[in-house]
């Protein structure tokens, strides 16, 4: 018995590279966006438009189509025994407002090649499959994002979500009944057996380094802080150089100090400093008041923590070392999310089966799957898009990147819910 087989993978079997292209640019045609991409912000009448298309396929392939509390979509295909939990597979077709065709769309309708191609095949898998079209993942018109399978994960309740506002004023559950997608299934019961997502990468990594398959091992985690550094206001005339307390001079140097964590952190530490405020912000005074922020993302908790002891450290030095006072306080705090390693292992040997190239690869963005991993035995596959380019109308991938995801896809599916 080959390892590959020891770990329940089944011989390959060909999905419709077609079928799933042909797909995809459908989808692509409801809401379409100014310059090639979709315009669907989450539970407009174009995302309903490209909900109810979804549905329509499924519905004509045979599947149950039910909807949840919080409108997180599901289209069924009955197992040999229905009483066990579903094997479910899933992302989202939401986008941003200037979105691409793919962000979320790849993996809801690469799951539905999957089923597709299992009636092509005649097979009946042993768990049930279930096919999630999560709501709002984007969180642009209704903040925060990964809404739907947050609240399935336990981490916002079902009223807080219904009684978001839009930007431009709407309920959200005002919006769920005026399309229809008002559901009465519980959205914090759901048993599932594993948590399968197909995602493209929306990073440069597996396009600069040619590989066709990303074998996503989990999330990043990320930790937010605010830092503000206080000085000494003064004219910027009359006050010599030696007699300064500059706050933007020595927030510069911790800057400096931050992108250094990152750069001399091994295994894809991440520091990003993104606001500065500059106060009083006027030409001819010497900064008093500098306000910042920090992002710290690393794949392991452990190396985060030292991380974060380090940019405390650095920040209070450099502050004492210049006279001046540093104050920090946590934004956010997102552990890190390791994925099942039975599934990232299943996603490894089939795309090494398939002959793909492949590596390795921690998610940097958030995904639905990063929530249901807290719940459920979960794997991404992850696919290279042209030039790492994503939430933008040029985001870009070939038929051919489409069909391996889908192809990887459908082994893990197989090998996870059984014959
Ligand atoms: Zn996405």
């Amino acid at each position: 018995m080959t390892d590959s087989l020891q770990n329940g993978l089944v011989p390959s079997l060909s999905i419709n590279a077609d079928r799933l292209w042909h797909t995809l640019m459908e989808m692509a045609k409801v809401g379409p966006g100014v310059a090639g991409g979709s315009c669907r912000l989450a539970l407009t009448d174009e995302d309903k438009a490209g909900r109810d298309l979804f549905s329509r396929w499924c519905l004509e392939a045979g599947y149950t189509l039910s909807v949840d509390q919080v409108g997180n979509l599901f289209a069924r295909r009955a197992g040999q025994d229905d009483s066990l939990p579903p094997v479910v597979m899933g992302s989202h077709l939401d986008t941003q407002p200037t979105g691409g065709r793919f962000d979320g769309i790849f993996g809801v309708l690469a799951g539905l090649e999957v089923l597709r191609s299992l009636d092509d095949h005649g097979i009946v898998t042993r768990h049930p499959l279930e096919l999630t079209v999560w709501m709002n993942e984007e969180g642009s018109r209704f903040s925060p994002p990964m809404m739907g399978s947050g609240v399935v994960a336990g981490v916002f309740t079902v009223q807080e979500i219904l009684d978001q506002i839009a930007q431009d004023g709407a309920r959200l559950g005002d919006e769920l009944v005026r399309h229809g997608y008002n559901g009465t299934r519980s959205a914090t019961d759901h048993p599932m057996a594993a948590y399968l997502e197909a995602h493209i990468e929306q990073g440069p990594v597996l396009e600069v380094e040619n590989r066709q398959i990303g074998v996503v091992t989990g999330a990043q985690g990320q930790r937010w802080f605010e830092v503000t550094v206080t000085g000494r206001e003064a004219h910027a005339g009359p006050t010599p150089m030696r007699l300064r307390c500059d706050a933007l001079v020595v927030a510069s140097r911790m800057v400096q100090a931050i992108h250094d964590i990152g750069m001399t952190t091994p295994g894809d530490a991440c520091t990003t400093v993104g606001i500065l405020d500059v106060r009083p912000h006027s030409r001819n005074v010497i900064p008093g008041e500098v306000f910042f922020t920090v992002d710290l993302r690393h794949p392991d908790n452990g190396t985060l923590t030292a991380m974060e002891a380090a940019f405390r450290q650095q920040i209070g030095d450099l502050a004492a070392a210049a006279g001046a006072t540093v104050s920090i306080s946590e934004f956010w705090n997102f552990p890190t999310t390791p994925f099942d390693p039975v599934l990232v292992g299943r996603v490894r040997d089939s795309a090494t089966r398939r002959g793909y190239s492949h590596r390795d690869i921690v998610s940097g963005a958030g995904h639905d799957a990063v929530y249901i991993a807290r719940k459920v035995p979960t794997a991404m596959v992850f696919i290279p898009c042209e030039g790492g380019i994503s939430h933008n109308e040029i985001e870009n991938i070939s038929p051919d990147q489409a069909a391996r995801g889908a192809s990887v896809l459908f082994d893990v599916l197989l090998a996870t819910a059984g014959r």
